[in-house]
């Protein structure tokens, strides 16, 4: 018998690549969009006929290709963006595979036309199903004009199962959105069936996803930035009062490249915890830059699916700087002060090793009720004393100075205790109601969380040192979780999956209190979804605050009233308890005047 292997012809195995990187007229937008950018286009338009299944015309002003080049460009692993194995991880270019024309060609009828500045006339390139029909020149500005028809006309299979006009325009439109979201700098047009759907012109973050998105977009949107040596974090989401039944607008780039990823979708939602309910869903615009080495964009030919080397602590960052641009503009506009910047960093990354970039400070005598600028103070004092001022127009460019206003050292707080419960106090708006318990939480456990990171735990040492008795896998748990504990401040004699003895133990904590706090640590590492763990340090830290809080129930003296209240508000996050319940409500004074 002959020999049975033999190389496939090549335009079988662009089809063949075609199935993966083709699957519905979305598929050639993405990638002659991409090719638009790369090309390093001002302007690009989408035109597109009959939800693309006709045709899909993308023309853009970029550099344009030369006669060789433009033939070449149809050749299967044929690209001008990488040239050796190394280039893969420092792609800078949304395309590299080489195979997105070659593909896309071998399944419809393609004519390109293209021209370089440096040239005085263009040229077309006509192929059908791989077949070379024609090269000839032709007069155009400088540029690239790509037009798909009939896409998948010899591969009737894939074509019958192409979804109602609907569906496919849905897709090409949200191909369309992520690129345009990642580029706002660039100028697009889109036309369906003739008619606009888009007119983006150049501008900022903010206005384009205005401009997609619609006017009320502006008003809905939270800022997030986030600088770690790890990943700088940018862009916005979209405040918990506006989540959606149907995940809808979510978005998440890696180094402007839009991706899909569940895990940090997750984060996201972690991050809206107590905010908004399970069934909602939260809106985002997320752009995260990582070292390119740190990510593998080639595991999947659409490329929408990458690779981080660090997930885990990507997920911590995310839902710690999410959390804490929703903390402070979310729950109540009275409250939305200007933090000090560099306490936005979550703790844990602040202090990892930092070659060549600036080490960020925490400010911890950084207090907002201070009054550092006394000019500012005073013009505010008689603001205030000024009752024709709607308070609406103060809300805008509110301060921290400004929040409480009552007495001109505005260190000072009045604070009065209610039902043993709340702390009253109040603020130029009205009235703010703190909730003891869970203000005090918050307070304990970004000490905790601190204190555990920066490695400046103390402990006080046991008289007579505890010994505990778990059943052996949850002594195995507490072993896992050794090193977490000692920098909280406990300190063992033994810590093995046979026996427990503690000797010394973080500061405000009773020794009493020891077994319940391991009981609890050993039900939450059981609890925790695999990989979705905010991290050990986390729950400790949740876990010691909320055993030694002080409780409901407690009487204040008026200094120790005070003390809470300051300390509250120089947190990251005041307005949430550790377990997202709020800290402090706010009555205003319309709200008081309406009842009256
Ligand atoms: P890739 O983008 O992965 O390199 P493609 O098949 O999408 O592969 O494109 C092949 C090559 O054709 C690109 O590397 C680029 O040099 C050229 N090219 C494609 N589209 C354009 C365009 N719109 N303007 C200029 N050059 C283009
Ligand atoms: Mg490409």
């Amino acid at each position: 018998m002959s020999d049975i292997i033999h190389l496939l012809p090549d335009h079988v195995a662009n089809q063949i690549a075609a199935g993966e990187v083709v699957q519905r007229p979305a598929s050639v937008v993405k990638e002659l969009l991409e090719n638009a950018i790369d090309a390093g286009a001002t302007t690009i338009k989408l035109l597109i006929k009959d939800a693309g299944k006709t045709s899909i015309q993308v023309i853009d002003n970029g550099t344009g290709m030369s006669i060789t080049d433009a033939r070449l460009s149809f050749e299967r692993h044929s690209t001008s963006k990488i040239s050796k194995a190394e280039d893969l991880f420092q792609i800078q270019t949304k395309g590299f595979r080489g195979e997105a024309l070659a593909s896309i060609a071998a399944i419809a009828h393609v004519e390109l036309r293209t021209k370089r500045e440096e040239n005085e006339v263009g040229t077309s390139i006509l192929i059908e199903g791989s077949r070379f029909i024609k090269q000839e020149p032709v007069a155009m500005p400088t540029g690239t004009s790509i037009i798909v028809k009939n896409l998948f006309y010899n591969i009737p299979a894939r074509r019958r199962f192409l979804k109602s006009d609907a569906v496919e325009t849905r897709h090409i439109i949200n191909e369309l959105q992520r690129v345009a979201l990642a580029h706002s700098g660039i100028t697009f047009f889109m036309y369906h069936n003739d008619n606009e759907v888009y007119h983006l012109p150049e501008s900022n973050l903010k206005k384009r996803i205005v401009n997609i998105f619609g006017k009320k977009t502006n008003e809905k949107l939270v800022p997030i930035h986030e600088n770690t040596p790890i990943v700088s974090i940018d862009g916005f989401v979209a405040k918990p009062e506006f989540a959606k039944k149907k995940r809808g607008e979510q978005f998440f780039f890696v180094n402007n490249r839009f991706i899909k990823t569940a895990y940090l979708n997750h984060a996201v939602k972690m991050a809206f915890e107590g905010l908004i309910s399970n069934a909602q869903h939260p809106t985002y615009f997320l752009f995260l830059e990582v070292p390119t080495h740190t990510v593998d964009i080639n595991i999947h030919p659409t490329k929408t699916e990458v690779k981080f080397d660090n997930e885990k602590d990507l997920y911590a960052i995310i839902r710690a700087s999410v959390k804490h641009s929703l903390g402070q503009y979310s729950v109540t506009p009275v409250l939305d002060f200007n933090r000090d910047s560099s306490m936005d960093t979550p703790y844990k990354y602040k202090n990892k090793p930092i070659s060549s970039e600036p080490v960020i400070k925490v400010d911890r005598n950084f207090n907002p009720f201070q009054n550092k600028d006394v000019g500012s103070w005073e013009s505010l004092y008689s603001e205030i004393k000024d009752i024709d001022i709607p308070p609406t127009e103060q809300d805008e460019n509110r301060d921290t100075t400004d929040l409480f206003s009552s007495d001109a050292s505005m260190s000072k707080v009045h604070t009065q205790q209610l039902h043993r419960k709340y702390i009253v106090s109040t603020i130029k708006s009205g009235m703010v109601f703190i909730h003891q318990n869970r203000a005090h939480q918050r307070i304990l456990y970004e000490d905790f969380l601190r204190i555990m990171t920066v490695g400046e735990a103390s402990s006080q040492q046991l008289l007579f040192p505890i010994q505990l008795q778990f059943d052996k896998p949850d002594m195995a748990l507490l072993t896992e979780l050794q090193g977490d504990l000692e920098s909280s401040g406990f300190q063992f004699k033994s810590l093995t999956s046979e026996k427990i003895i503690v000797k010394g133990i973080p500061p405000k904590l009773k020794d009493i209190e020891i077994e319940t706090i391991f009981k609890e640590l050993i039900a939450n590492q059981k609890d925790e979804i695999p990989n979705t763990s905010f991290s050990p340090v986390d729950y400790i830290a949740k876990v010691l605050s909320k055993n030694t809080a002080i409780k409901t129930g407690k009487t204040l003296g008026q200094k120790e009233q005070e003390e809470l209240v300051n300390t509250l508000f120089t947190c990251k996050e005041p307005n949430v308890s550790p377990f997202g319940k709020a800290c402090f409500t706010t009555i205003t004074i319309e709200e008081i005047d309406k009842r009256l």
